[in-house]
């Protein structure tokens, strides 16, 4: 069967050559006469795609030793409540960025925790943007800064972050990490679920600096504890093994495209073919982002009304073009072209979009 142009929201389109890989050295890993799933996570074979992987992902991100890379298992979504358990401190309180479900998802867990304040949100006129820097109002010395880099569900981005000075920075990039260059430095913690930019879903990364891994709390179950993590080289217990393997020939990947700056080129030629396809409809598709809050994972539009979405959708799929149907908080279309979607499967969106309109306009 012929592979399709897979625009899911996550899991999501993984590169070919990275499938092809695996695929050869499923049944026999580098001679063991096993596979990356049969090997015992304690073996010499493992401990050296855990440690490439954690390589791997500094090199990209430009990152030295005071900062670890964790992989660990619970999704973003455990990420949500890890952060405040570990570093919302009694008396303290956290500041929020909303700028979508997936921030809001976040504020939510740290309510459970401690004191929270919304330091910016953009939910008026339902997520269209991300908030300016001059509409951001930060709490008196909060504990950290929480934000969501890409809102998978309504398409905006971080064009660039705000400097915070010495407040600890702490990032959702589920869906846009390594997308593009930007300084990981000035993160305290970055954490993305692997199943959009990564890898397969099962593994989530954590980049965590050295002075947090400090102040983490030690209170907690040792399973939420970052820590603990940190010390056993993400080996306290069984890690998802394969997951994580998988991610580290993503990374191998990545490298050998010519690292963060390549993949930015390369993300915005493509997430310009259909934006321009978008801005050049009179009105028959509408963009759901603001032009300088566009995401270049995350394409959102919508039709001039549901009968079309729906037929939309479906002679996509009928041309191999499938996951385009957008979240229902905003309704309408959504191409995910993460770092994966190829040029041409962009371009074969650009065109069906051209020929629909053609028929339908
Ligand atoms: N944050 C963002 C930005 C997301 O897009 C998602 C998943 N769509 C999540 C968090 C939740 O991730 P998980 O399913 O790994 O818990």
């Amino acid at each position: 069967m012929e592979r399709v142009f897979n625009f899911n929201a996550g899991p999501a389109t993984l590169p070919l050559a990275v499938l092809e890989e695996a695929q050869r050295e499923l049944l026999n890993y580098k001679g063991t006469g096993m596979s990356v799933m049969e090997i015992s996570h304690r073996s010499k074979e493992y401990e050296a795609i855990n440690n490439e992987a954690e390589a791997n992902m500094k090199e990209l991100l430009g990152l030295g030793s005071n900062y670890r890379v964790l992989f660990l298992q619970g999704g973003a979504s455990t990420q949500f409540a890890m952060v405040p358990m570990n570093f919302l401190g009694a008396g303290q309180k956290a500041d929020y960025i909303l700028t979508g479900s997936w921030s809001e998802k976040a504020l939510k867990e740290a309510q459970k925790i401690g004191q929270t304040h919304v330091a910016a949100t953009t939910q008026e006129g339902n997520y269209v943007r991300i908030p300016k820097a001059d509409e951001i109002q930060l709490s008196e010395a909060p504990a950290y800064i929480h934000l969501t880099s890409n809102n998978t569900i309504f398409g905006t981005q971080w064009q660039s972050f705000p400097d915070f000075g010495d407040i600890p920075l702490i990032a959702d990039m589920s869906s846009d990490i390594l997308c593009k260059p930007f300084d990981a430095n000035k993160f305290a913690l970055i954490y993305a679920g692997a199943q959009k930019n990564l890898g397969p879903s099962g593994v989530t990364v954590v980049i965590i600096r050295q002075d947090m891994i400090e102040k983490a709390s030690t209170k907690l179950p040792s399973m939420l504890r970052y820590d603990i993590h940190a010390k056993n080289n993400s080996l306290y217990n069984t890690p998802p093994s394969f997951s994580v393997y998988m991610v580290n020939l993503v990374l191998c990947w990545l490298k050998a495209q010519g690292g963060l700056a390549a993949m930015e080129k390369h993300n915005l030629e493509k997430a310009a073919l259909i934006y321009d396809v978008i801005d050049s409809s009179n009105g028959f598709y509408k963009g759901h982002a603001d032009k300088d809050s566009r995401s270049i994972m995350n394409i959102t539009f919508r039709l001039l009304n549901e009968d079309l979405e729906k037929a939309f959708a479906s002679e996509a799929t009928k041309a191999g073009l499938i996951g385009l149907k957008g979240h229902r908080s905003v309704g309408g279309m959504r191409a995910s072209i993460y770092n994966a979607m190829s040029r041409e499967g962009c371009q074969a969106l650009a065109d069906f979009m051209k020929e629909f309109m053609r028929k339908n306009g």
